[in-house]
This record gives structure tokens, C-alpha cells and sequence, in this order.
């Protein structure tokens, strides 16, 4: 760990959409390139979290696989050798540490994190049976002060859900290091994290059935989501079939014309063209089919590719590239953890 660590995860549960791609994916890609070179970039897939909510435990390790090539088909570059990928269960000193920062926690510090009343509170409105919430999702952020802590890392971009979870990492860090010395190098503080990544844009792709909510795989009906598995004509069907208004005019007006709008964002993402480009091109037209049509071919162009560049991604040298970053990363870590576990007896 020579240089300053720069650490994500990738969830890998479920078929991402088009709000992950370019909310999420495509930013974290660049902002790995941007980095490399001056920072180890430590991208890695938190399958052990997986399990916080309901997962479909047989297709897991598949969609591990399948969600690192559509990164590599995005442009991850596999070859750099600073960005680190690696998963998570490969490295059991996760787990490890988990166990004993989970007994130097009190358990009012957890209750008092908000992503657990919040993740609890929605799987209490879809009516899981309340074995679904489970200790694991209770104590997760422990298992995130882990990640963070074995390799010193100090920038994780994180957007607002996340920042208590940065807290508490400071928190028993710091805590840890002064009754034993110094453990652990701190993440910064979250203000300095949105300085080092920018504030999240804020992107919001909107549901095409119901755009005044976030697209999002946990919707009940998939009409609305636009997943990157879809088929081409099955996406440009989705697009078709969007709920719009009876404005008669495009205009780019979030509150009152959510689904144009939505429809408008669509196209200048997919475009790459600015919203202002996007909306000169729009603004004033009547024909909600012409809009449609013109989003969902391109969709569609966007899926063949996309789904194209997947195809040739060569699942070996994933597996190669894993399995060369799980060795140096389980170096990495069980130096920390050992020095951790010198110091609360559990060593000579
Ligand atoms: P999730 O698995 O739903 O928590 O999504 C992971 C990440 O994808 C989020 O933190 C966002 O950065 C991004 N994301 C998810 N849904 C959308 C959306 N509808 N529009 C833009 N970005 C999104």
C-alpha cells in the first residue's frame, strides 16, 4: 500500500439498468482511469454484502462474472494493473476484522443508522417475512469499516445514504488506535471525500411507466426499467410504450411533464450530447412518437453494441486478473488484520 487507496464496491446481485450505467458505472470507470497511476484503485465486488437483502443465492457467483465483463465492456481497463479487482469472500480477513470491530461496537451506535431503518422499513412495506431482516443487514456498515480499514483506505465515494457509514469507520478507527495503538490509517472525513470526488450529479433516470419515481430493479413491473440484458427490440418496445402527458408539447419541465423529460434525459445520455443540445433540438415539437421513436432506436443501437462488446469480453482473463489481485490484496489485508489481532491479545 504505497500509495493512498482509493476503494469502491460493485453489487452484483441483480441485472443492472441504464440509471446504474450511467449513474454509477460509467462515472466509476472514469474516475478509476482518471486515478490510476497516483492511487491503488481497489474495485471490488462486495459479494458477502450481497446477502443483506433477499438474493438469488444459485445465480449469484454467475452474475458476479456477467456484471465484471459488462464493466470490462464498458471500458474498465482490465490490463491496468493499479486498479485492483477482487472479490470480497476471496479475501476472509473481511470477515475476520467483522467479527472483532463487531465487539468493540455498541449496539445503540448501529441502531442508530439510518440505512437500516430505511432498507428495514422497505422490506416491512413489500411485506417480507421479517426473517428477511436479518443481523447481517443490521451490522453491515461493520463489514464496510472492514473494507475500508485492511487497506488503509482513504477515499470511498459514497453518496449521502453512505456518509454515517464513513463516520463510524473514522470512528472505530480512531477509537481502536488510541486504546491500542496505531491500527489503522483513517478514511477522510466525508467533507473531504465530496471535495476529492465532486458531489454526486444527482442523476435520476426516472421510471418510464411512472416517472415521478427512480428507475430502479426493485420495482415490481419491469415495463418501466430499462435493463442492459434487454433485447434491443424489447427496450425500444419499453420506450414506446412510456407514459407521457397531454401537453401536446415538448418542453423540458420535470414537474409537469416528468415523462418527456425523462425522455429527453434518455437521449442526451445516450447521445452524449448536453440536456441544452438535446433540448434545442426537442423543445416546441408536438410529436411524443417522434421523441419515442428516436429514443428507443437508440436505445436499441446502444444495447446491440454494448451487448456486442460483452460477447467478446474474454471471461479467462477476468478469471485470470482475479485471481492475481486476491493473492496481493489477502497480502494486504492480513498484514493489517494481523496487527489487529497482536493487539487484542489474539497473537503473541
Ligand atoms: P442501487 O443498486 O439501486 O443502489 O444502485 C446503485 C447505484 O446506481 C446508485 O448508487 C446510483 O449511483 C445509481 N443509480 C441507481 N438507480 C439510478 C437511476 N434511476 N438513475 C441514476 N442513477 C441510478
Amino acid at each position: 500500500m504505497d500509495k493512498p487507496v482509493i476503494l469502491t464496491g460493485l453489487r452484483s446481485n441483480n441485472d443492472l439498468h441504464i440509471g446504474n450505467y450511467f449513474g454509477a458505472l460509467l462515472p466509476l470507470i472514469e474516475m478509476a482511469k482518471n486515478n490510476s497511476g497516483k492511487y491503488q484503485i481497489n474495485l471490488f465486488v462486495p459479494d458477502l454484502h450481497s446477502f443483506t437483502t433477499p438474493v438469488d443465492h444459485p445465480g449469484l457467483y454467475k452474475q458476479t462474472l456477467h456484471n465484471l465483463r459488462l464493466y470490462v465492456a464498458a471500458g474498465l481497463p482490465i490490463d491496468d494493473t493499479n486498479i485492483h479487482i477482487y472479490r470480497q469472500s476471496a479475501i476472509p480477513a473481511h470477515s475476520e476484522l467483522t467479527w472483532i470491530l463487531d465487539c468493540f461496537t455498541s449496539y445503540s451506535m448501529m441502531q442508530r443508522m439510518t440505512q437500516f431503518k430505511d432498507k428495514s422499513k422497505n422490506l416491512i412495506d413489500e411485506q417480507a417475512n421479517s426473517s428477511e431482516i436479518t443481523v447481517g443487514l443490521f451490522n453491515y456498515p461493520v463489514l464496510m469499516a472492514s473494507d475500508m480499514l485492511l487497506y488503509g483506505a482513504q477515499y470511498i465515494p459514497v453518496g449521502d445514504d453512505q456518509t454515517q457509514h464513513i463516520e463510524y469507520a473514522r470512528d472505530i478507527a480512531e477509537r481502536l488506535n488510541s486504546k491500542f495503538g496505531d491500527l489503522f490509517v483513517l478514511p477522510k472525513p466525508v467533507s473531504e471525500q465530496h471535495k476529492f470526488f465532486g458531489r454526486e450529479q444527482g442523476l435520476r433516470i426516472k421510471d418510464l411507466v411512472n416517472p415521478i419515481k427512480k428507475m430502479s430493479k426493485s420495482t415490481e413491473s419491469d415495463k418501466g426499467v430499462l435493463f442492459l440484458g434487454d433485447s434491443p427490440q424489447s427496450a425500444k418496445a419499453k420506450v414506446m410504450a412510456a407514459t407521457t402527458d397531454s401537453y401536446g408539447r415538448i418542453n423540458l419541465d420535470a414537474d409537469n411533464q416528468p415523462g418527456i423529460t425523462n425522455l429527453l434525459q434518455i437521449l442526451s445520455l445516450l447521445k452524449n450530447e448536453s440536456m441544452e443540445d438535446v433540448a434545442n433540438e426537442w423543445v416546441g415539437k408536438t410529436s411524443y412518437g417522434d421523441l419515442k421513436t428516436a429514443v428507443g432506436d437508440m436505445i436499441a443501437d446502444f444495447l446491440v453494441k454494448l451487448q456486442d462488446n460483452m460477447s467478446k469480453v474474454d471471461e479467462n482473463s477476468i478469471i485470470n486478473r482475479l485471481e492475481t489481485d486476491e493473492k496481493l490484496m489477502n497480502l494486504q489485508a492480513n498484514e493489517t488484520l494481523y496487527k489487529v489481532q497482536r493487539a487484542v491479545g489474539l497473537r503473541p
